[in-house]
């Protein structure tokens, strides 16, 4: 039974202060989450619990990858929005394998392309290693046409898993980039095989468009695009089948 005298009127005046400040605080949060700056995470945030995702943040040390309109390094945005990511699927319970979380690379050698192999071989021994669900590569594109601009999702062409996850990520990112993409497969890109992980790799747009360039050095479009790729994969788990417990 509720029993009105319970509560008295000091404890009302701070259950309506609470509450009104959980009000105040939830118009806070939405106005923030207009702008698209929050790390609020998304209702289905449940399908990521457990999972395991490893992010390629690609280049790193003596390679740059490439170089923007700008003189903006890939290495250093491919990092950037990578650690964004990588806190998004922390936030909601996934644990995340960074392949580098700072500015190197994996090679030894002295010599420029055996040192490129020797990154390659390392980045492919530990995605193994990780036996994670899902990996996610995260480059920057340039074009000798400076008018391309967007980012784009890639797949391998023999993995209908892939395609699903990358045209996931694609709808997401569309939202937030300048120019509206379709998922593509392209067999060059992967180095993953006999593996069970489903993989894509993100090109978060391209460093030879200046405005998509100076867009992605900032801290505020590097979030959303970050956010972006989390909503895309979250939205492929949550779609892929119900889950059913093994005990
Ligand atoms: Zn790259």
């Amino acid at each position: 039974m509720f029993k009105i005298n319970f509560f008295n009127k000091k404890k009302v005046t701070s259950i309506v202060i609470i509450l009104s400040l959980v009000v105040i605080g939830g118009v806070y949060l939405k106005s923030k989450q207009a702008k698209g700056i929050t790390n609020d995470v998304p209702g289905w945030s449940w399908v990521l619990g457990g999972k395991v995702i490893t992010i390629d943040a690609g280049h790193g040390g003596v390679d740059p990858g490439a170089v923007g309109i700008n003189n903006t390094l890939e290495k250093d945005v491919n990092l950037e929005i990578s650690k964004r990511v990588q806190l998004l699927f922390e936030q909601a319970g996934s644990k995340v394998v960074m392949l580098r979380e700072d500015d190197r690379d994996f090679g030894t050698s002295s010599k420029l392309l055996q040192r490129k192999r020797e990154d390659l071989a390392y980045r492919i021994q530990q995605a193994m290693e990780s036996n994670a669900d899902i990996y996610l590569s995260i480059h920057a594109n340039s074009f000798t046409d400076q008018r391309q601009q967007g980012p784009q999702v890639f797949y391998h062409p023999d993995s209908e898993e892939g395609k699903a996850l990358a045209t996931s990520i694609q709808d997401s990112l569309n939202k937030v980039g300048s120019k509206k993409r379709v998922a593509k497969s392209n067999q060059s890109y992967f180095i993953l095989k006999n593996t069970d992980m489903v993989a894509v790799t993100i090109e978060v747009g391209f460093l030879s468009n200046p405005e998509e360039e100076s867009n992605l050095r900032k801290a505020d479009y590097q979030q959303r695009i970050a956010m972006a790729i989390f909503e895309g994969v979250g939205s492929y788990l949550a779609a892929e089948k119900p889950i059913i417990s093994d005990d």
